[in-house]
């Protein structure tokens, strides 16, 4: 057991950390302040190859495996977790395809969403009456001679205003309830009857998109469906294993910034004639924080590892999910705290940081989600 990265892996995070401070850092607070999204630095990630991580070279990723792909993830989200939803959601889109895709979509979408081409994928499951229950989604697909017509709507997608690709899960069989009968779908930008609705104004993560998305009898090949009629829910619940782990090492990235802007200012800031640092209650609370940041790493390392072998990943990926997001909330916590007062303003960076952290809780999956997840793992007999 190694709990150091190769240097292939250390490579990327190395990529990843260096664009992130030279490049994302100086434009943080205003793409948080203009919510506009961050075309230019995610052309840039393109071409870094940081948007297709663990996406086979043939199709233009860099198919450094999914070690890196976290590593990466938390080297942005310590910057910007902004950029790095979009970036997260991108690469899980990409895996997504290169897995499920015919030969034709993986040619067609992949080499474009690992440059940048196309500034984003999108996954559209969450619908206005089904987030946490997506077997209860009712955007249905029709078939129509040899195509199928979509109609329904989509809540909360990430990136669905901007994507080249969205992938949609739509019911297929109304006979059929729950899972079995839902099938995923390709979509693009300007297909007639899709249309984008509102943008939704955000806590935190503001210049990452979140948007609604509407099908108005969207009329579709059936070289549009993603694996076969039924399997939609077995590519999302698959995916969102995978996507777990990226809002692991999103979180724990967020610890690191929390932790390293907290360390910084209780050795600068003083109170009764010594540093904060020097109080024991503040110097315990860094001690808890570095504890938990170590912690959710671990976990999301763990988890990535057992993706990297190709074993089952269910229960790791929600236990890293799960711990890391809620440490995230306690550590971005403790930072406000030992900021005092100047830590509930956005001089400071914490205050952003703050902000951002509470989805990590929420959203692929809530942590009662993963808290079902993982108890049903648990239960079920050898
Ligand atoms: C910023 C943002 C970006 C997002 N991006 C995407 C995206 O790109 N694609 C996408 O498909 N979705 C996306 N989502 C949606 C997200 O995954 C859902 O919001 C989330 O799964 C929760 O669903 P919901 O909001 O419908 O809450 P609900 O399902 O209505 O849950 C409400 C509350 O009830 C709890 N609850 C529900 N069922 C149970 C139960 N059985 N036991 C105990 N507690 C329960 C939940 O934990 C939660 O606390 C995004 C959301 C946000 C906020």
């Amino acid at each position: 057991m190694t709990f150091e990265p190769s240097e292939a892996q250390a490579a990327v995070a190395a990529t990843a950390r260096a664009y992130a401070r030279e490049r994302i850092a100086p434009a943080v607070r205003e793409n948080d302040r203009s919510e506009k999204f961050p075309v230019q630095l995610i052309r840039g990630l393109g071409e870094l190859g940081l948007l297709a991580v663990n996406v086979p070279a043939e199709f233009g990723g860099s198919e450094a495996g999914a070690v890196a792909a976290a590593l990466s993830m938390m080297e942005l989200a310590a910057v910007d977790a902004s950029v790095a939803v979009i970036v997260g959601v991108t690469n899980m889109v990409a895996e997504i395809i290169a897995r499920y895709g015919s030969p034709e979509q993986k040619d067609r979408h992949l080499p474009r969403l690992a440059s940048g081409e196309y500034l984003a994928g999108a996954f559209g499951l969450s619908e206005p009456g089904a987030g946490s229950d997506p077997a209860a989604i009712s955007t249905r697909a029709v078939r129509r001679g040899e195509g199928w017509v979509l109609d329904g709507a989509k809540q909360w997608i990430t990136s669905g205003d901007v994507a080249g690709v969205v992938v949609v899960w739509a019911r297929t069989d109304p006979e059929l309830g729950g899972g079995r009968s839902i099938t995923a779908f390709l979509l693009q930008p300007g297909m007639h009857g899709f249309s984008v609705g509102r943008h939704e104004e955000k806590m935190g993560q503001r210049c990452s998109s979140t948007v609604s998305l509407a099908f108005d009898g969207v009329e579709l090949p059936d070289e549009a469906r993603l694996g076969a009629v039924g399997q939609g829910m077995a590519i999302a619940l698959s995916a969102l294993d995978g996507g777990r782990i990226g809002i692991a090492a999103q979180a724990t990235g967020t610890m690191r910034a929390a932790l390293d802007a907290a360390a910084t200012y209780a050795k600068e800031r003083k109170t009764f004639g010594r540093p904060i640092a020097e109080h024991q209650a503040v110097a315990f609370m860094l001690a808890d924080m570095a504890t938990s940041h170590d912690a959710g790493r671990l976990m999301t390392l763990r988890a990535a590892g057992l993706k990297e072998v190709g074993a089952s990943i269910t229960q790791a990926a929600s236990m890293a999910k799960l711990f890391a997001s809620e440490a995230a909330q306690r550590v971005v916590d403790a930072a406000v705290q030992i900021h005092g007062g100047y830590g509930y303003t956005e001089e400071y960076p914490v205050a952003k940081l703050y902000r951002d952290a509470r989805v990590q809780r929420i959203y692929e999956g809530t942590s009662e989600i993963q808290r079902m997840v993982i108890a049903r793992n648990l239960l079920r007999g050898p």
